[in-house]
């Protein structure tokens, strides 16, 4: 159980946390430049490659993607509102051939056996946890196969209890570099490379939007306690990567289907 302190993100109201996230760029740290740099490692993709982006949120990363790419992408979230919004950014760009939205659960995802050639997914596959996404995601992706995650690891060996009470209470599949890696060979991929993604991931684009559409969501909630537990949490998240940065951060991960 976590503490009032310890409170993690899936202890709210989801209403309220679809609506504080719609408000912002994206829902995980990330960037265009890491995305394009992950890409980068990704071969033999063509204009008949098929994509899936799970926990695709509102679509930051997809559309990054999709420019990038030849390729059909299907998003697919858990939200109907990210979708929404998600299908409007499509559309805006005029990728909405190519690009699709699908409201679904990673945990059954709508692919047939090896009809993928790319499965991504930026700071989602916590929710399923890291192995078992991993395990159960392998059978839709075709033979060589890439899978390009993101998620949270530590840094060092040793690390300060506060921030690993945080971890193990929000995640308790947090793990360091090597471990994640290892996990990634016995699910059946070999690792091609992992890069941690630089700070202003989690600055730029991700706390400093969010510190601005707090001031929004407060407003439009005065008076409303899980509302402001929210922001609360959000913030106190923040502050603890500015103290404890050097110790854990988001990785992205890159393997081939063997
Ligand atoms: N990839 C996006 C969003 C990351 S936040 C980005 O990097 O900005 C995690 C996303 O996972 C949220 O959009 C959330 O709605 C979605 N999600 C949570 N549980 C899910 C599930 N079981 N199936 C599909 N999506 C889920």
């Amino acid at each position: 159980m976590s503490n009032d302190s310890n409170k993690t993100i899936h202890d709210f109201d989801f209403n309220l946390i679809c609506e504080y996230f719609l408000g912002v760029e994206r829902q995980g740290p990330g960037s265009p430049e890491v995305t394009l740099k992950a890409l980068s490692f990704v071969d033999n993709l063509s204009s008949e490659s098929r994509i899936a982006d799970i926990g695709c949120g509102t679509g930051g990363q997809t559309m990054v993607l999709a420019q990038n790419t030849l390729g059909s992408i299907t998003g697919i979230d858990l939200f109907p509102a990210f979708i929404d919004k998600f299908c409007d950014n499509a559309q805006q760009l005029n990728l909405h051939n190519r690009v699709k939205g699908v409201v679904g659960s990673m945990e059954s995802l709508p692919f047939e056996s090896e009809e993928l050639d790319l499965i991504w997914s930026e700071g989602a596959i916590y929710n399923i946890g890291f192995k078992r996404g991993l395990a159960e995601w392998h059978q839709f992706l075709k033979r060589g196969g890439y899978v390009v995650v993101s998620e949270v690891s530590w840094f060092t060996q040793e690390r300060p209890t506060e921030i690993a009470d945080f971890w193990n209470s929000a995640y308790p599949e947090v793990d360091t570099i090597q471990n994640k890696v290892a996990q990634l060979q016995a699910a059946g991929y070999i690792p091609i490379a992992t890069f941690i993604l630089p700070e202003n991931c989690w600055t730029e684009h991700y706390y400093v939007p969010q510190a601005k559409a707090q001031q929004l969501f407060l407003s439009k909630h005065a008076g409303n306690r899980v509302a402001e537990e929210l922001v609360a949490n959000e913030r106190h998240e923040a502050e603890l990567y500015q103290k404890y940065k050097e110790y854990y951060g988001y990785v992205f991960y890159i393997g081939k289907k063997v």
